[in-house]
């Protein structure tokens, strides 16, 4: 979080004051040693805190009395306005490491206490989100976050750790679980290159860092990009991709691939083929897996690390953003003793969630409940989970042939990719078993095509399937920076978008938003994603129409007369909603 600070340009005059005040809260007169090594454009404080020669408190009287704001304690959380902290966004006391203090008589501003007050990019990032003037108060880097930790335990496993005083703990804070093949892992370790096991390495750090930045940023995916100044990182938040302006040089870009190569017991060795791969961390207590893929390009090796972080679940069916006839044909469905479902959508579309918020809801103690998937992304209380590994010879058909022999009353699949896998779950369906699955296509009516074309025969998933649900991910305007558009943007945002005339949409009492980026949202005007869908039943009179070889158009009619709200109408309903907005309803549905 950069922005603008005070004292600006190191004159020699600031910088003395600076050390004045150095001198008078620490009592030391002997910091000239330490002051010299002090690198230009470092912040003095900062500086000295991670020399050890000061410690968090006498930083933060420090900067109270250079910039003259208060210190405050925060040892007494009674001193606090429980009721301001509950009416602020958890997220954004998070988010910018602040603790609300107190609401100004006046109505219009508020106190915040933050660790560095000299910071006022994020003072201002705070006015705007907060809609009030707000005036710093200081306290210790380590107090807010104990305080902050203990108000929101939730959050704790996400914040800066400033428990081990001036070491660069939060790189350090990550261990590796090691796999089983941990004889292999040292051999290849052992294959020439050094220092990329020591925690203490630079590239090590490096590589953890940026995990460490992947996590806190929400990103599902971590991409190193070889090109021939270095190496880019950039990370895909919310489906789209940030760069974020961690370039590695050329001199470590291969190290950085080797680090990962390492962590997920690959051959380090191999720079010529593509290599896929795996890993688990704990991270301040908490175990996260990563999936690994390596590719070799003409500038050296590409690396993308999937993220798939088990805490990032436990939305419920509401909030996943079907509407409410949506809503209530799908629990409906999902209640069903037998059949099949089908979500339906693009890679990343938030297929898999979906199914686990449903299997959540259903998950009853007197049903088994038994799922394969590739990986198994998020563990579920009393769910066997069935990992596929092709490599050992486990895919998605053998598995669900043993998992079938297993007595189940519910089977979740997580993918149906090839005709035995198709096949096993039709036949699954129609024998009594509930089967949830998902399926890379870009509708229902294609999703028929699909398993068409798998070789399944029309008269068997007809019977199986009750219901098919196509699913995108629009990203939702970021709430601290949203606000409405005037009505001079409407009739522009109108005429950009010719199709919205089909929409029975009255400018005058529109109510459409727009973020306008701020610290938050990593100034891109949008903070998480909520699911937009398209829910088609397989009534009596669909299934016929399959049957009779009815061409898909026809079929999709006839869906729509019989109530299926069409993906893009349930999209313009978020835009309408304040929700998101129209060029994200077009780049996600696409006209
Ligand atoms: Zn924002």
């Amino acid at each position: 979080m950069g922005g603008d600070r005070i004292p600006p340009g190191w004159k020699s005059m600031e910088l003395s004051l600076y050390s004045e005040i150095v001198m008078q809260v620490t009592g030391k007169s002997d910091l000239g040693e330490v002051l010299e090594q002090k690198p230009p454009g470092v912040d003095l404080g900062e500086f000295l805190l991670r020399s050890k020669a000061i410690s968090h408190e006498e930083l933060a009287e420090i900067y109270s009395r250079l910039y003259k704001v208060p210190y405050i304690s925060l040892k007494d959380p009674s001193e606090l306005d429980a009721e301001l902290v509950r009416q602020i966004d958890p997220v954004l006391i998070q988010r910018f490491f602040f603790i609300p203090f107190r609401r100004g008589a006046d109505g219009f501003s508020m106190t915040v206490i933050v660790h560095d007050p000299g910071n006022l990019g994020v003072l201002d990032e705070l006015e705007r989100a907060l809609g009030c003037r707000i005036n710093a108060a200081v306290a210790s880097a380590l107090e807010i976050s104990a305080l902050i930790t203990e108000l929101f335990p939730e959050y704790s496993g996400l914040m800066p750790d400033y428990s081990d005083e001036g070491s660069d703990q939060s790189e350090e804070d990550i261990q590796l679980l090691k796999g089983e093949s941990e004889d292999e892992r040292l051999s290849h370790g052992a294959t020439g290159e050094e220092g990329l096991t020591e925690s203490s390495s630079p590239v090590v750090k490096l590589v953890n860092r940026v995990i460490l930045t992947g996590i806190t940023e929400r990103a599902s995916d971590i991409h190193f990009e070889a090109y021939e100044a270095g190496t880019k990182v950039k990370l895909r938040i919310d489906g789209v991709l940030l760069d974020i302006r961690e370039d590695i040089p050329r001199s470590l870009s291969s190290m950085v691939v080797s680090r990962i190569k390492i962590m997920s017991d690959l051959n380090i060795a191999e720079r010529h083929l593509p290599q896929d791969g795996r890993f688990k961390l704990r991270i301040r207590n908490r175990d996260v897996a990563f999936r690994i893929s390596i590719l070799p390009s003409i500038f050296g090796e590409s690396a993308v690390i999937r993220i798939l972080d088990k805490q990032a679940m436990g939305f419920s069916l509401n909030e996943v953003g079907l509407s409410v006839p949506d809503l209530m044909r799908f629990e409906e469905n999902i209640r069903k003793p037998y059949g099949m479902i089908l979500v339906a959508g693009p890679t990343g579309s938030g297929k898999t969630s979906t199914l686990y918020t449903a299997l959540k809801k259903i998950n009853r103690p007197e049903d088994k409940i038994i799922t394969i998937e590739d990986p198994v992304e998020y563990q579920l209380n009393d769910i066997v989970q069935v990992p596929v590994d092709v490599k050992k010879g486990m895919t998605f058909a053998r598995g669900l042939r043993s998992i079938v022999r297993q007595d189940p009353d519910k089977i979740l699949i997580g993918e149906i990719r090839d005709e035995e896998t198709a096949s096993i779950a039709v036949n699954a369906a129609l024998t009594g078993h509930l089967v949830l699955t998902t399926i890379h296509s870009n509708n229902a009516v294609d999703t028929l095509g699909r398993l068409m074309n798998m070789g399944i025969e029309k008269y068997l998933f007809a019977s199986a399937i009750i219901m098919i649900v196509s699913q995108r991910l629009v990203r939702k305007i970021c709430k601290h920076c949203q606000r409405l558009l005037d009505r001079t943007e409407v009739v522009a945002v109108a005429k950009r978008h010719r199709w919205l005339s089909r929409y029975d949409y009255d400018i005058d009492s529109a109510r459409m938003m727009i973020g306008d980026g701020c610290l938050f949202c990593n100034h891109t005007g949008f903070y998480g994603r909520i699911g937009v869908f398209e829910v088609m039943e397989m009534s009596d009179n669909i299934k016929n129409m399959i049957l009779r070889d009815v061409p898909s158009t026809e079929v999709y009619e006839a869906a729509l007369k019989e109530g299926m709200i069409p993906l893009r109408d349930n999209c313009f309903s978020k835009v309408a909603e304040g929700f998101t907005t129209l060029s994200e309803m077009d780049r996600v549905t696409r006209l």
